[in-house]
């Protein structure tokens, strides 16, 4: 699995830290966000939940 990238609009990429949740009346969003940009994130997401477990294994880890 590759890790997310933060989905800031309007910024190079770089990974992501966080998961948010919005509980629109349309239904359930999700996206994955940087720390400093989970932090002033709008509107205020309904559900925050840390990325965990991004620890590749470097036996696995090959740059193309
Ligand atoms: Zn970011």
């Amino acid at each position: 699995m590759e890790r997310p990238r933060c989905e800031r609009k309007g910024t190079l990429p770089h990974p992501a830290t966080y998961a948010l949740t919005w509980d629109l009346l349309s239904g359930r969003v999700t996206k994955f966000f940087c720390d400093e940009h989970a932090q002033n994130a709008r509107p205020q997401p309904d559900h925050i939940s840390k990325l965990i477990g991004w620890n590749p294994d470097p036996a696995a880890v090959e740059e193309d």
